[in-house]
């Protein structure tokens, strides 16, 4: 097995419709391989933010009834697997999948039975989408409330951040705030500094990618000054043109200037990729040390949205692994 493979591993950031499997679609809508492929992986260059989301229209329209949901939560969780990630936080938009019926309530059972059969633990964020009314976004703040600690641990908002900028939003995360809810926000993507500072100002600790951080330092004296994280997702970065070529990827640099970096897919299958490889790429392009991996992976779990106790065992888990995997790696050799 490839060594990176076996490396423990956090992952913040993974939308569940677009980590759907080819295969699973492919069986679902009839249609072949290619075809499937064809709807659901954007292009290694898409003209922008807007263009990659058109690729989520396909899985979502797949993804309308209970046990496809199930399934599909079940199926991304055995890749993390794969991946030997030890502790996932896995985001969607219930509201995305109740075009035929289902509840807003039925849509996240669906999904929590899915990870419940997974061999790995799991966290389920639900996304508040940019582009909903307010009083749809609310019955979702109200669901996230229902079942945190049942397996929804915190919210998100996704969609097109060019489009509807995040200062908009401002009262929907007050909501989450006075429930108590932790929320991670995408920013920074397709918007510069001034959606992060938004999204920092309603109260996030997490930013969804946020790598845009670079063009303002006292921005990232403000994030480092408070502990924010930065869930980086470079594949889908490069597809999205927020950089152009891998090595010009600002993670490497964010991540020696002191910030809480994690590496993250975003979506395995619309840019066709798992996290080991994900790991490998930055590798090849940055002189990472093998512990700058450790580091990272333990900045994701001190951001997860675990309770303080959990928090702690994932700690310990985490570091017992990597000396397990030191272990198979080093000790043949000396
Ligand atoms: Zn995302």
């Amino acid at each position: 097995m490839n060594k990176l493979q076996e490396m423990p591993k956090i992952e913040l950031h993974v939308h569940l419709d677009g980590s759907m499997r080819l295969e699973t679609a492919s069986q679902w809508s009839k249609e072949s391989l290619d075809v499937v492929r064809e709807k659901m992986e954007a292009p290694i260059d898409c003209v922008d933010l807007n263009n990659y989301l058109t690729k989520f229209s396909f899985p979502l329209s797949l993804l309308q009834t209970k046990d496809h949901l199930t399934r599909v939560a079940y199926e991304l969780v055995e890749d993390l697997e794969k991946d030997h990630v030890i502790y996932a936080e896995i985001r969607f938009a219930p509201i995305l999948h109740t075009k035929q019926g289902l509840s807003l309530q039925e849509v996240v059972e669906a999904v929590l039975d899915g990870l419940k059969k997974g061999r790995i633990k799991c966290g389920l964020l639900l996304c508040l989408m940019r582009n909903e009314k307010e009083e749809n976004n609310r019955k979702v703040i109200e669901v996230a409330k229902q079942y945190l600690g049942k397996g929804v641990v915190g919210l998100d908002l996704a969609g097109a951040e060019g489009m509807y900028p995040t200062s908009n939003f401002a009262s929907l995360f007050q909501e989450a705030q006075k429930q108590n809810i932790p929320f991670t926000i995408h920013a920074g993507e397709a918007d510069g500094p001034s959606s992060i500072l938004s999204a920092i100002q309603f109260g996030a600790k997490r930013l969804g990618h946020g790598v845009r951080i670079i063009e303002d330092s006292s921005l990232m004296q403000l994030a480092k000054k408070q502990d924010i994280t930065l869930e980086i997702c470079p594949s889908s970065n490069l597809q999205t043109r927020i950089v152009t070529n891998y090595a010009d990827h600002p993670l490497f640099a964010l991540f020696n200037q002191g910030l809480h970096v994690t590496i993250n897919t975003d979506n395995r299958t619309v840019s066709n990729i798992t996290l080991t490889q994900e790991y490998q790429k930055l590798k090849d392009a940055f002189p990472f040390a093998e512990e700058d991996f450790k580091a990272m992976n333990l900045y994701a779990v001190q951001a997860s949205f675990l309770p303080e106790e959990e928090k702690q065992q994932l700690v310990e888990e985490y570091l017992s692994q990597w000396e397990q995997y030191l272990h198979i790696h080093y000790s043949k050799n000396n």
